[in-house]
């Protein structure tokens, strides 16, 4: 079946107990048992739930995926990815990243020995780049930077040195791009983002083909413990739905910002991967059904910056991505301030979009405005 006929039934039959059409929420932490043992799959909430099975089945689905993981948040999700390797082992990331999987890894793992090295999405491919290495973890596109890596050409330079391949496929989502297919070997996502898709709940799931992995994330999930709750659950079941046509309109708004800015003489640059000039363009033409939702930009200083995400009405001024409604950030002082202080912090002069699916002339108007510098507002 088609991706948009999955994203609405898969892991979603009918509840054969009562006909329900929607998947119930099975706010129980609990199971009762027939006898010791005896059950109809399930015991204990942690261990697994109906709602967050048809979340899983839903997801993995979408990803071309066997087995799917549910998790309490992203970094929940990356948390249990980590605990497949071991201190002392090496782990290759991409050097532009969210920043707080750059700082689960700088102040959480390394002080335990797991080593770490950051590279540029072209440095991945270095030969003898990946040496030694037991997990490799990138982003495409790349939070804040939208650079593109080439995950296929990753995947078998990973595999070359018996590495793991892990994609987060946060930004891309589903819809525009399957990492499993590319090669990769765990697709990961916060679900908090398109997703979900409303900015109404936080989540994680990770994905994979093979068996082993699965078997360990499994034991991990419970193990851990970060697991999503069935309202979480059913929240990001009910988003995934409209993915598809939600990705459309993002993909769309996204191009008529990214002409926008550009044009614009007060942006010094607009990183946006659907731009015919972007150095990852032909790349994310091949690897992407579209070039997604997210845009970045860059203006003359910080300063410049700061104030023009305060001056927006229709963009809110916030963290996170991928809700429908369309929100501006800073990175440097807001979801990359972990990075600040490290050799590869978020450039102090850019600006970070997540464009929504409101009317793309309101968004346009309302960046036209705020680009506006205060002097020139006020003797204009
Ligand atoms: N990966 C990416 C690309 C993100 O942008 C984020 C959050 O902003 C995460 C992972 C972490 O997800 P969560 O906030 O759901 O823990």
């Amino acid at each position: 079946m088609d991706f948009e006929t999955r994203a609405i039934h898969a892991g979603q039959a009918p509840d054969s107990a009562t006909g329900s059409v929607t998947t119930p929420i099975y706010q129980t932490s609990t199971f009762a048992q027939e006898a010791v043992g005896v059950h109809q799959g399930y015991d204990y909430a942690r261990v697994a739930n109906p709602t967050r099975t048809a979340l899983e089945e839903c997801l993995a689905s979408l990803e071309g995926a066997l087995h799917g993981h549910a998790f309490s948040s992203g970094l929940g999700a990356a948390t249990s990815i980590m605990h497949l390797v071991d201190p002392g082992d090496r782990v290759v990331c991409v050097n532009d990243v969210y920043g707080g999987i750059y700082r689960m890894f700088s102040q959480v793992y390394e002080p335990k020995g797991y080593r770490f090295s950051y590279l540029t999405p072209d440095g991945l491919l270095t030969p003898g780049a990946l040496d030694d290495t037991r997990l490799v973890w990138i982003e495409s596109p790349t939070n804040p930077l939208l650079g593109i890596v080439d995950v296929q050409a990753v995947a078998a330079a990973a595999h070359a040195a018996g590495a793991l391949l892990v994609v987060d496929n946060t930004f891309a989502t589903p819809y525009l791009q399957q990492p499993l297919a590319l090669g990769a070997d765990i697709v990961v996502h916060s679900t908090t983002k398109y997703l979900g898709g409303h900015s109404d709940v936080v989540g994680g799931f990770a994905a994979t083909n093979d068996p082993t992995v699965a078997e360990r994330l499994r034991f991990l999930q419970k193990s851990l413990g970060a697991v999503p709750g069935p309202f979480d659950a059913w929240l990001v079941l009910r988003g995934v739905k409209t993915l598809a046509v939600r990705m459309r309109q993002h993909c769309d708004n996204a191009r008529a910002v990214a002409a926008f800015l550009r044009e614009h003489p007060r942006v010094t640059d607009v990183l946006y991967p659907g731009l015919p000039d972007h150095p990852g363009h032909e790349l994310a033409s091949r690897q992407m059904r579209d070039f997604g939702g997210m845009v970045s930009f860059l203006v003359e200083s910080e300063q410049e910056a700061v104030e023009l995400v305060a001056r927006t009405t229709v963009w809110t001024l916030a963290e996170s991505l991928g809700g429908v409604e369309s929100l501006i950030e800073h990175p440097y002082r807001m979801t990359h301030a972990a990075t600040a202080s490290g050799p590869f912090a978020s450039p102090r002069n850019l600006v970070r979009l997540s464009v929504g699916i409101e009317s793309a002339g309101d968004l346009v108007a309302d960046l036209e405005q705020a680009l506006v510098p205060q002097a020139v507002r006020s003797h204009g």
